[in-house]
């Protein structure tokens, strides 16, 4: 149907106006850096296309090295995006073994071989397509994976198409072509990668889309000024969950606050809030989620943790931010912290009952003096709302 040009052509073509839709997208949103590198990327293999056209018509060894240079070389500006996209930062996993077979390739068609040059060159597309698959494979965890599945799949075919021609060249033992291979393998991989790269072109825009709307919706879930999570984030992790016997909610209120923006300033009890927040912090990890409810406010939650232990922690917390001292202009400034602990039942209990218990539990702590945790009994719940204080 299509004479072998005219397949090159509509590669070239179809590769330049998905360049130009990366690089206005880039424009438009700077931040979405792995945007302009698959834009750079796909550039150098429209580069490749038309030399190899050229190629093709007017055969030489040094455009041969060229055109040989540009497939690998896009590919790796391709490879790179992706470990860009997916924050893979070792780069020089890709680029390394690419300088190394290019070297390899330029070598051999140097001497002639160029059809060796070409079994290389193809190879390590082949190489760089695959880790581009199977990054996406894995590291898709956290992401959309029905995107990342298409863009491994894609990648697999292109790769398919190129290990053919690799393979054509092989078993036909065309170690030197002096011109520009022309088999059904190359016709298929010029089709396959123009639907493959127009595919994968489009996903690159659907990622970024997500990407941005990840980020937006971290952003929703942060406290700007302590870097916790806030209330909307306890609301979306934990409001539709049951609260079992092994879970459990602290409530943390800052002792005196108000006293202490009016006598040190509105920056001091910022910086009096972060430091909180650093000590909470350090409690945080698998099963313990720590939040700035608003104000001088905080909650952790804790699954899969006993009573005890779930007290001893928030006790810990209390302790802790007690022996912080901040620096001011009026000398050295300590605060303190009172704690409630509300917990989940064993016919399970809904977000807003734990935090009404640790409330209360909470103003209980305040009601006896501050600087203290004190835990809701559970065992004379049945009668009236009992406090445990330590
Ligand atoms: P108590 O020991 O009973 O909890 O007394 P308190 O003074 O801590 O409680 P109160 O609720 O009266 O005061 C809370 C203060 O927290 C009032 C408000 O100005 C201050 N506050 C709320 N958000 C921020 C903030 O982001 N930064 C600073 N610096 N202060 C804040
Ligand atoms: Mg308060
Ligand atoms: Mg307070």
């Amino acid at each position: 149907m299509l004479d072998y040009s005219s397949l090159l052509l509509a590669a070239a073509l179809s590769g330049m106006c998905l360049s130009i839709t990366m690089f206005a997208i880039w424009f438009a949103a700077p931040q979405a850096r792995f945007v302009l590198t698959v834009a750079c990327g796909i550039l150098v293999l429209v580069a490749h296309v038309v030399l190899f056209w050229h190629y093709a018509r007017h055969p030489s060894p040094w455009l041969c090295q060229i055109v040989l240079a540009l497939l690998s070389l896009g590919f790796l500006i391709i490879c790179l995006s992706a470990m860009q996209y997916l924050g893979v930062r070792d780069y020089r996993r890709a680029i390394l073994p690419t300088l190394a077979a290019m070297a390899v390739c330029a070598g051999a068609t140097y001497f002639g071989l160029d059809g060796v040059g070409f079994i290389v060159t193809y190879a390590t597309v082949t190489a760089l397509l695959s880790l581009i698959g199977v990054m996406f494979w894995i590291k898709g965890g956290g992401h959309d994976r029905r995107i990342l599945l298409v863009v491994s799949f894609l990648s697999g075919i292109c790769a398919l198409s190129f290990v053919l021609c690799g393979a054509v060249l092989l078993v036909k033992g065309q170690w030197m072509l002096g011109v520009a291979p022309d088999n059904w393998a190359e016709r298929l991989n010029s089709v396959v990668a123009v639907a493959c790269m127009t595919g994968l072109g489009a996903l690159t825009l659907s990622l970024h889309h997500l990407q941005a709307q990840i980020e937006l919706k971290a952003e929703t879930m942060t406290d700007p000024l302590t870097g916790l999570m806030n209330r909307r984030a306890l609301t979306a992790f934990y409001g539709e969950r049951v609260f079992g016997p092994f879970m459990s909610v602290a409530m943390f209120d800052l002792d005196h606050f108000k006293r202490t923006n009016d006598v040190f300033g509105h920056p001091v009890g910022d910086q009096v809030l972060r430091r909180f927040a650093a000590v909470i912090r350090k409690y945080a990890r698998t099963g313990v989620d720590a939040f700035r409810l608003g104000g001088e406010e905080f909650v952790l939650v804790m699954s899969r943790m006993t009573e005890e232990k779930a007290y001893d922690i928030a006790s810990k917390i209390s302790v802790a931010f007690g022996a912080e001292v901040v620096a001011t202009q009026l000398g050295p400034l300590r605060s303190t912290v009172s704690g409630g602990i509300g917990f989940g039942g064993t016919g399970g209990t809904s977000l807003d009952d734990v935090l009404a218990e640790a409330d209360a539990a909470l103003y209980a702590a305040k009601r006896a003096g501050r600087n203290r945790v004190i835990s809701h009994n559970k065992a004379s719940k049945a009668d009236a709302p009992a406090l445990r204080s330590a």
